[in-house]
């Protein structure tokens, strides 16, 4: 990214300095490990309490596990063959020689601290691995499970990412989580202070929520002082129930400017020291419905940092300590 021009009011960052306008995960783990890292999707074979009936059988309005998760898109292999094909992928593809073991797909705590100590131990096993990231639901992490997170945040750099989505309870009964926000509440509070980063997922563009809707969570998000956020905009996979409401016509869903006015809005009231890990979601075209444009990453990216430079703004602008 080019340098953009020196404002008032501009943050006190680095990757301001550096020419970002939001503190990208990428110019995050530079800084971190001096070097290019990059991620690699495992699949840990977990399950999910929204689809073995704990909480549900049918899952969340959008989701298709494969559709999210290179890893889970393969043939089922064992965590540490996944590990060699990935590092072995990434390394030829982008040079680097340093990793984050990131246990994507499903619920990674939802299980006993036996299997997910053999799960977790697996994942940061070659040396090649720096950092781990876990992705799971905010119901599901109980006192054994946190206190085995916070022996690992000892071993090595752990983010937890909780599925958020939105701060709004009517939202997320519709996108049918099966937790409400008081759900994520509990599970940050009893997180905390473990010595692991604390992330969020969060999708903009869900029916019916408003642009200030969202302003919402992202201040919820910058009073809880999250260590990490991925920001996705709604899109619609194959084979799920979101899938039909778009074909029916029901849902629709944000053209790309749509989503980098929203985006923009959200950045700015999220302090500045918070990693911005994922602006956009997408899938693989065979499992894309819509909308198409989310696979054209750097068109996205383009459109993203124009409207940061048109408002002349930056992550944290309206954000108050
Ligand atoms: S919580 Fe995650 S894995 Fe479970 S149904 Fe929802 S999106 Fe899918």
């Amino acid at each position: 990214m080019n340098s953009p021009v020196s404002t008032h009011q501009s943050p006190l960052a680095d990757w301001f300095d550096a020419g970002w306008r939001y503190h990208a995960y990428s110019f995050y783990l530079r800084q971190q490990y001096g070097a290019r890292v990059q991620r690699i999707s495992l699949d840990g074979g977990m399950s999910c309490p929204n689809r073995d009936g704990r909480v549900g059988f049918e899952g969340c309005i959008f989701c298709d596990n494969r559709s999210f998760s290179p890893s889970r898109r393969m043939p089922q292999a064992s965590l540490a063959t996944q590990l060699e094909a990935g590092i072995r992928q990434v390394r030829t593809r982008f040079g680097c020689e340093r990793f984050v073991a990131y246990l994507q797909p499903s619920t990674n705590t939802y299980g006993s601290v036996t299997q997910l100590r053999e799960l977790y131990e697996q994942a940061i096993s070659r040396p090649e691995i720096v950092a781990l990231s876990i992705g799971t639901r905010p119901d599901c992490v109980p006192e054994p499970v946190l206190d085995l997170l916070g022996e690992f945040a000892r071993r090595t750099s752990l983010t937890v990412e909780f599925g958020l989505q939105t701060m709004h309870d009517r939202s997320l009964t519709w996108l049918r989580r099966g937790h409400d926000y008081g759900a994520f509440l509990d599970a940050i509070q009893r997180a905390r202070g473990r010595g692991f980063r604390l992330g969020a997922h969060v999708i903009l563009g869900i029916p019916r929520e408003t642009r200030e809707d969202m302003r919402a969570t992202a201040r919820e998000l910058a009073r809880l002082d999250l260590d990490a956020v991925k920001i996705h905009n709604l899109y619609a996979v194959r084979n799920t129930p979101l899938e039909e409401l778009v074909n029916r016509g029901s849902v629709p869903l944000w053209d790309r400017l749509e989503f980098v006015h929203a985006a923009v809005d959200f950045l700015e009231l999220l302090p500045p020291r918070m990693v911005v890990e994922r602006v956009g979601g997408t899938a693989p075209p065979e499992f894309l419905v819509a909308p198409r444009w989310c696979r054209d990453r750097p068109g996205l990216l383009t459109a993203l940092r124009a409207e940061l430079l048109r408002r002349d703004s930056w992550q944290g602008k309206l954000w108050h300590s």
